[in-house]
């Protein structure tokens, strides 16, 4: 996919009112975003465009599911988002995002690439805490080594660890 042409918005050629479009967000888009940690997923887009004279009004509504790794054991777990945003996309001289929801494009600009909003707008719908829903789903083995390495942090931790014997050296002179 050319991320250039699917998601081009022809703002210029719009008519004075609402338009509706629809998208849906795959792996493929994802691969624009090399670095993205969502890579796989299913999120359906609809986009309203409320075209004015001078400004118009975007509203997305974001509702799908994206594959995530979870914080608790690492594996790959399916995260379901929902979500609304809407900006304001007005003219002026150059390309500046005002404000968290205004965006201004060149007035001579007849197309605006809304592919990275929606990207953006996506991760954003991630919740803080992205953790399998039921901690029974998580990969057990994982979770086992991780408590039994804590537990082993705490049995340790009343031995002083060889490396920092040197600094508890330098504390006794200095207190003497
Ligand atoms: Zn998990």
């Amino acid at each position: 996919m050319k991320a250039g042409n699917d998601y081009i918005l022809p703002i210029a050629g719009l008519s004075i009112g609402y338009h509706d479009f629809e998208y849906e967000i795959d792996e493929k888009f994802f691969e624009n975003f090399e670095f993205s940690e969502v890579q796989k997923g299913c999120v359906k887009v609809n986009l309203n465009v409320e075209k004015h004279e001078r400004e118009s009004i975007l509203t997305f509504n974001f509702a799908g599911n994206v594959f995530i790794a979870c914080d608790r054991c690492n594996d790959e777990y399916e995260q379901p988002i929902e979500n609304e945003v809407v900006i304001y996309l007005k003219y002026g001289h150059e390309y500046e995002e005002e404000s968290d929801d205004v965006i201004v494009i060149p007035s001579e600009e007849g197309e605006f690439d809304i592919s990275s909003l929606i990207y953006e707008y996506i991760i954003l719908s991630l919740p803080i805490h992205r953790v399998h829903q039921d901690i029974n789903d998580c990969n057990q083995e994982v979770i086992e080594y991780l408590e039994s390495a804590a537990n082993q942090v705490v049995e340790e931790s009343d031995e002083i660890d060889p490396r920092w014997k040197c600094l508890e050296e330098l504390k006794e002179k200095d207190i003497n």
